[in-house]
């Protein structure tokens, strides 16, 4: 999947693609922004398909592509958009070159779908990828036990605490000193299924208000203690 594309000179593109076997690939489209070019297309951000590169002296060339999808239904409401642009800037970050990257493009694929359907709220989209996406990349938080007593069976109780620092979940009587973001043991289910559903069953679930906002808030911390990076394209989320 093509996850960023720049303009270079008059008519060509340099673009990134995230690809199943080798991370993240730089490559150099040539004559991608000519009107006729057979390449205009398939140069594009959001481009999912078969790509045909050639090594040249310092950087690889897109040859030609196979599009399977653009994942043309988000282009009908910005803030879709947005939330592609914003996943994609995560996986440019995050995904590193000539490193197999297990699941992380078919996470990739079906965030853009879960976009695409605009059944469930962006701003859980978002969440939901960005701890899957971590998840996947070795940075899960325990959200199984308590940190301090081991205690596994957290869903009997009304809360517990998420303290990001220490690494996940603490349980109401280790938390003397209520550090952290107190959430309902429906947010912590919530957790569970997204670090363990399968990629394909990932966006079919739903939250109400109050659980949508303690995910909203424990993933951000989790992506502010992990990752600890300003992404561009936050700034344009929720403005349409
Ligand atoms: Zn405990």
């Amino acid at each position: 999947m093509v996850i960023a594309a720049m303009p270079v000179g008059e008519y060509d593109r340099r673009i990134t693609i995230l690809t199943s076997e080798r991370g993240k690939i730089s490559a150099f489209a040539r004559g991608a922004r000519k009107p006729t070019g057979a390449l205009l297309a398939c140069s594009q951000q959001f481009a999912f398909g078969q790509f045909v590169l050639y090594e040249g002296r310092d950087s690889y060339n897109l040859e030609s592509a196979e599009i399977r999808t653009y994942f043309g239904d988000i282009r009908n409401d910005m803030n879709a958009i947005y939330y592609g642009m914003y996943a994609c800037e995560f996986a440019l970050y995050m995904s590193r070159e000539n490193v197999q990257p297990g699941q992380i493009l078919n996470l990739l694929y079906v965030t853009m779908r879960a976009l695409e359907k605009a059944q469930m709220p962006k701003k859980l989209i978002r969440r939901t990828f960005e701890l899957r996406y971590l998840t996947e990349d070795g940075e899960m938080p325990e959200v199984y036990e308590c940190l301090n007593c081991h205690r596994e069976s957290l869903l009997d109780d009304d809360h517990v605490w998420f303290d990001a620092e220490k690494g996940g979940v603490v349980c109401d009587s280790c938390n003397l000193k209520d550090r952290g973001i107190r959430m309902s043991r429906s947010t912590l289910y919530t957790l569970q299924y997204i670090v363990s559903s399968p990629l394909e069953k990932l966006y079919s679930f739903n939250v109400n208000e109050t659980v949508l906002n303690e995910v909203d808030r424990v993933v951000e911390e989790w992506v502010k203690v992990r990752v600890g990076h300003y992404m561009k394209t936050e700034d344009m989320l929720d403005m349409f």
